[in-house]
C-alpha cells in the first residue's frame, strides 16, 4: 500500500491507475477504523480494480465545542488493516495540505445541510461536503463508498454529486453492528462499560419502531413517541433528535409509507451517537 500525504502525488497515482483503464474506488474515512469502515473497503475491492482509502480528521466538520482534539487516532493500526484488505493507496494528508492558508471556498448543499445532524451541529455538513468534494477532485474516483450509518450525509453527498455533475458513482453500504446491535462507530471508544450498555437503547428504540410499523402502525408521531419512550428508560441517555424523514429530502413524513428513514441521535455522557433504520 502506497501512503501519500501530498495532493499532487495522490492525483498522479490515481490518474496513472485510471489511465491504464482501471476502475478506481475511494473510501473516505476519519481513521480509527473498525469493521464498518472495512466493510466499505471490501465493497470497494469487490467492485473496483484499484482502491484508495483516505484518512483525514477534517477540522471543518467539527464545531468549536466538539471532539476534534480528542478524536481517536490509531494511524499505525489503520494502515495495517487497510494493507491487509488489499488497499492500494492511502491518502492521509496533514491539515495544511488540505486547507492551505487563505482557503475561503466551501461547498454547501442548501436546504439539506441544516436538517437532522445539521440542526444540532451547525456547519457540520458544510465541512463534510467541502472535504468530500475536495477528495473527489484530488482522487477522481469512478466510485465512492459511504456508510448508511450516516444517512443524512448520504443524502447530502448524493445531492451534491447530482447538483455539481461530479462524475463519481456513490455506493452506500449497510450499517455494520456489534453482535448486540450497537452500530459501530469510532466514537464508541469514548464509552465506559455502563455507557456502552446505555448506548444500546438507540438500536432498541429503532427496533421497537420497526416492530410497531410491522404490526401496522403508520402514524409518524406515534412511532416517534414510542421510540422516545424506549430511550427515556435510561436517564443517562439525552435525546438530540428522533425523526422520521424522506431519505432523499430529509423532510419529516407524517404518514409513513414505503422507505422512510427513522433517524436518532442521542448523547450518552458527553458522547454523541447516531443510528437509523429504513422502514418498508
Ligand atoms: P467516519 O470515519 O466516521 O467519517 O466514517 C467513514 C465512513 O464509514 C462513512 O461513510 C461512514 O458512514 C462509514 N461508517 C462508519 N461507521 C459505519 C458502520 N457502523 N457501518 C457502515 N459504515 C460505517
Amino acid at each position: 500500500m502506497k501512503i501519500t500525504r501530498a495532493v499532487l502525488e495522490m492525483r498522479a497515482a490515481s490518474r496513472a491507475a485510471r489511465g491504464k483503464g482501471q476502475r478506481l474506488g475511494l473510501v473516505p474515512t476519519m481513521g480509527a477504523l473498525h469493521e464498518g469502515h472495512l466493510a466499505l473497503v471490501r465493497a470497494a475491492k469487490s467492485q473496483c480494480d484499484v482502491v484508495a482509502a483516505s484518512i483525514f480528521v477534517n477540522p471543518l466538520q467539527f464545531g468549536p465545542s466538539e471532539d476534534l482534539s480528542k478524536y481517536p487516532r490509531t494511524f499505525e493500526r489503520d494502515c495495517e488493516r487497510l494493507e491487509k484488505e488489499g488497499v492500494e493507496f492511502l491518502f492521509a494528508p496533514p491539515v495544511e495540505e488540505m486547507y492551505p492558508g487563505g482557503a475561503r471556498s466551501y461547498v454547501n448543499v442548501e436546504g439539506l445541510s441544516e436538517k437532522l445532524d445539521g440542526k444540532s451541529r451547525p456547519g457540520h455538513f458544510r465541512g463534510v461536503t467541502t472535504v468530500v468534494s475536495k477528495l473527489f477532485h484530488i482522487v477522481e474516483p469512478d466510485l465512492a463508498f459511504f456508510g448508511q450509518k450516516d444517512a443524512a450525509q448520504v443524502a447530502i453527498i448524493r445531492r451534491m454529486v447530482r447538483d455539481l455533475n461530479i462524475p463519481a458513482e456513490i455506493v452506500v453500504c449497510p450499517i455494520v453492528r456489534e453482535p448486540d446491535g450497537l452500530a459501530m462507530s469510532s466514537r464508541n471508544a469514548y464509552l465506559n462499560g455502563q455507557q456502552r450498555k446505555s448506548a444500546l437503547l438507540l438500536n432498541r428504540s429503532l427496533a421497537h419502531i420497526r416492530e410497531l410499523f410491522q404490526r401496522g402502525e403508520r402514524d409518524g408521531t406515534a412511532l416517534i413517541a414510542a421510540g422516545k419512550h424506549v430511550l427515556g428508560e435510561d436517564p443517562s441517555v439525552r435525546l438530540d433528535y428522533f425523526e422520521i424523514v424522506n431519505p432523499e429530502t430529509l423532510d419529516p413524513v407524517a404518514e409513513i409509507r414505503q422507505n422512510s428513514l427513522v433517524a436518532v441521535a442521542a448523547y450518552v455522557g458527553t458522547t454523541r451517537l447516531i443510528d437509523n433504520i429504513l422502514l418498508g
